[in-house]
């Protein structure tokens, strides 16, 4: 395919990116990244335009290319700046400005304006430095926390890297008098790369967002969005691996049913807002006085269960206590003054048990007793 043919698919496919970008910016919690996306493409289209329908002749020569490679690399800038605001939530634009200026200039030393291999070959550096800062926030944020998201990204900006040191390399020769006689082909393969990079980039920006997106589903789906607490459907999730591990370490696997008092009554003397505030509330002192628990959830309403790993039923009778004694020690204090208190029901695995559910059921029956024992009470 000759260059020409080459800059127009990419125009094509750019036009085609840049829709899919504002698509996608519609629908992303990080719009501001995206917005940087969509400013990509379009620098993208309008390099690509130029290439195809250069600007009239009575312009100097070297404008055209010039704003052309300028736009391409501010494209490569605006990545480069959505990259970063999806990360830090700062932009990239300082970085983009001071580029996009150096380019435009360089274009009008006299000895870069009149060898294209030089120009490319500053060029080619300038695109450099700007990918190797995206790869470098990328790889600084999965080093802090795991994101498979980046992944395509990451190998997209790396394969791109790595054509382009390869063509510098070979560029180089030239410069130096190895004639490597392969300067069309290079032009060519540089112009595949670049329609390629467009499409993959931007095919990884929605693979990014959409995984994002159904990460923060899995989460919202595990979470209680009063209390941040994990919910049943967790608990359902994560309860059998507790209990498998606990089976094959040997070690007990402890429930703790936790049921507040009489807690209809601060609804309906308090009011909805205040009873949730009290949830709130509940939960706090929960995790301060059994900060060792492997796991938190609420069961539904007013009732919260515990799973700690490695507990005998000693030791969680004794956290159990904990709990019950800092709900009465710390009444709700926020506008009114409400004391509570919880009833708790423990239960411990036996060897012969079959299943967690089993332990939470015993754990039900335990708490059902502290109730009809008269409340405040562990069993
Ligand atoms: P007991 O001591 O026997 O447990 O009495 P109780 O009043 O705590 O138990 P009951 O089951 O009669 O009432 C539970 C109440 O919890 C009823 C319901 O309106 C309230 N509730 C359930 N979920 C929520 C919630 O998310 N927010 C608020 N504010 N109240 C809730
Ligand atoms: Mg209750
Ligand atoms: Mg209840």
């Amino acid at each position: 395919m000759d260059i020409f043919t080459l800059s127009l698919c990419t125009m094509l496919i750019s036009i085609v990116m840049l829709a899919t970008m504002i698509g996608l910016q519609g629908t992303s919690p990080r719009s501001s990244a995206t917005a940087d996306w969509v400013l990509a493409m379009s620098c993208f289209f309008i390099s690509s335009l130029l290439n195809v329908v250069p600007l009239p002749t009575y312009f100097p020569a070297v404008l055209s290319p010039g704003i052309a490679n300028t736009l391409y690399l501010l494209g490569h800038c605006f990545i480069f700046s959505g990259i970063r605001r999806h990360i830090t939530q700062k932009n990239g634009y300082k970085l983009t400005v001071i580029v996009a200026v150096i380019t435009l200039l360089f274009h009008f030393v006299p000895a870069i304006a009149q060898s294209l291999t030089l120009r490319i070959i500053v060029f080619h550096f300038l695109i450099l430095f700007v990918l190797t800062g995206s790869i470098f926030y990328i790889l600084r944020y999965r080093r802090c926390q795991p994101h498979n998201g980046f992944s395509p990204l990451l190998l997209v900006l790396g394969l791109f890297c790595a054509q382009l040191l390869v063509r510098v390399f070979v560029f180089t020769l030239n410069i130096v008098g190895l004639e490597v006689a392969v300067n069309l082909q290079l032009h060519q393969v540089g112009a595949l790369f670049v329609m390629l990079y467009i499409l993959a980039s931007s095919m990884s920006f929605a693979y990014l967002i959409t995984w994002e997106k159904e990460q923060a589903l899995h989460t919202a789906s595990f979470t209680d969005s009063l209390t941040q607490w994990q919910n049943r459907r967790a608990l359902m999730h994560q309860a059998p691996k507790l209990f498998a591990n606990a089976l094959t370490q040997c070690n007990r696997l402890s429930i703790l049913v936790v049921d507040v008092d009489h807690f209809k009554m601060v609804n309906d003397t308090y009011g909805h807002g205040i009873g949730d505030k009290v949830l709130q509330h509940i939960t706090t002192q929960i995790r301060m006085a059994a900060p060792s628990a492997s796991f938190y959830c609420r069961l539904g309403g007013e009732e919260f269960a515990l799973l700690l790993e490695n507990t005998t039923q000693q030791s969680a009778l004794k956290i159990a206590e904990d709990i019950r004694a800092r709900i009465v020690a710390f009444p709700f204090n926020e506008s009114v003054c409400i004391s509570l208190s919880v009833s708790i029901g423990v239960a411990t695995a036996y060897n012969h048990d079959a299943s967690w559910e089993t332990i939470l059921d015993r754990a039900d029956k335990a708490l059902y007793k502290a109730k009809t024992r008269g409340r405040n009470k562990v069993c």
